[in-house]
């Protein structure tokens, strides 16, 4: 059977294999079939693609109904959100904010609505999470990188050093828009969750801008707005969770919803032997050892989505499990490192494995 449209949860550090993957998805456009190939004629995709933005590869792809201001109007809103919100340039809000951390003013520092509503959102996404997903870990993972990348071991002493200042209890939110921290040697990083708000912003802007059917890839960050021209669903691919495979492992049909997956594979390193990846575990400051390769969340925000599967990638297949049930309108798929594939009861029935290594798992 030949699916109408792939979209693939990318591998985020390759941006080769994104754009190979982007070309994938257009060839398995050409392969559709009869009625729906029609309505794509009728609604001829419309793509832009830059890979200069959050670090990674954006593709958003408008089908009918937004012409080509619209695509450049919602790269305008993602390339504002990154120029603001990056931990690592010099000139961003987050930037500025952490270096003036050292010297905690009680009255904090003014910040844009939209970082401190984000942070606010981060900070309840902590407290939901028991603290796996933590936007004060800003201290240590400047740790581990090196120009921006996860590239650098630090050692045990400046980790220790930093750990217990990174703790979202520690970020205050007063009026007027103002963050202050609690102790000195707070640092932001809503690395793990701006890429689902810009993504939310871009959807937003295209539906402004008179999008009714479009898909927007944020470096593997997926958005699926409204259905596929010819009225089905679109089928969104999670990628099969191995450094240097792109194959995809299962697939779900959504319209409307974000689809975000965080797994250890996408962006590490090698030292000695050893691999260090880039979800830390907030109560060791060092890279995630839980019992998955990867986690997806799937839901109407893209910015919860991302914080969301953060969380559940380092809790781990029971805890993970378990803080997506709780969130209402939310779905999980959880793979293992056993390659069992763990879903939430909303999604299970829907999910297509396409890799045989990978076996759902009943619930
Ligand atoms: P990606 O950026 O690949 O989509 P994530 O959404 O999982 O992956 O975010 C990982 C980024 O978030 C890291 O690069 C780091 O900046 C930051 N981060 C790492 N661990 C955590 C954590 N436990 N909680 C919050 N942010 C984290
Ligand atoms: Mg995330």
């Amino acid at each position: 059977m030949a699916y109408s449209l792939w979209y693939i949860s990318l591998m985020k550090k390759q941006r080769g294999a994104a754009i190979f993957l982007c070309l994938c998805a257009i060839l398995f456009l050409s392969a559709c079939n009869e009625s729906e190939s029609g309505e794509t004629a009728k609604h001829p995709p419309l793509s832009m693609t830059r890979d200069d933005l959050l670090g990674t590869v954006v593709t958003l792809t408008a089908y009918g109904d937004a012409d080509e201001a619209a695509l450049e109007s919602a790269f305008r809103v993602i390339e504002d959100i990154d120029a603001r919100m990056s931990a690592n340039a010099e000139s961003s809000e987050i930037f500025l904010l952490n270096r003036q951390s050292d010297g905690a003013k009680e009255d904090g520092f003014a910040v844009s609505r939209d970082i401190y509503d984000l942070t606010k959102r981060a900070a309840e996404i902590s407290g939901l999470s028991a603290g796996a997903f933590d936007p004060a870990l800003g201290g240590v993972t400047e740790l581990w990188k090196a120009n921006g990348e996860f590239a650098s071991l630090p050692s045990e002493e400046e980790i220790l050093s930093r750990i217990d200042a990174a703790h979202f209890q520690n970020i205050l939110f007063l009026p007027g828009s103002r963050i202050a921290f609690a102790e000195p040697g707070v640092k932001l990083d809503l690395g793990g969750i701006a890429k689902g708000y810009a993504c939310d912003k871009a959807v937003a802007s295209l539906a402004k801008d008179g999008a009714k059917s479009a898909l927007l890839d944020l470096g593997g960050n997926i958005y699926a707005l409204g259905k596929k021209p010819g009225g089905s669903d679109w089928k969104v691919g999670i990628a099969v969770p191995y450094a240097g495979e792109s194959g995809v492992a299962c697939s779900i049909p959504v319209t409307d919803r974000a689809v975000v997956t965080s797994g250890g594979y996408q962006r590490f390193f090698e030292k000695d032997g050893q691999t260090y990846h880039h979800i830390l575990d907030p109560a060791t400051g060092y890279p995630a050892e839980s019992d998955l390769l990867s986690a997806t969340v799937i839901g109407r925000s893209s910015a919860d989505a991302d914080g969301f599967s953060t969380a559940c990638f380092v809790l781990g297949r029971e805890n993970g499990m378990a803080l997506i049930e709780s969130v209402p309108g939310y779905e999980a798929i959880l793979i293992a490192k056993d390659e069992r594939v763990y879903a939430t009861p909303g999604i299970a029935g829907q999910i297509e494995i396409l890799d045989e290594r990978f076996r759902l798992e009943e619930t």
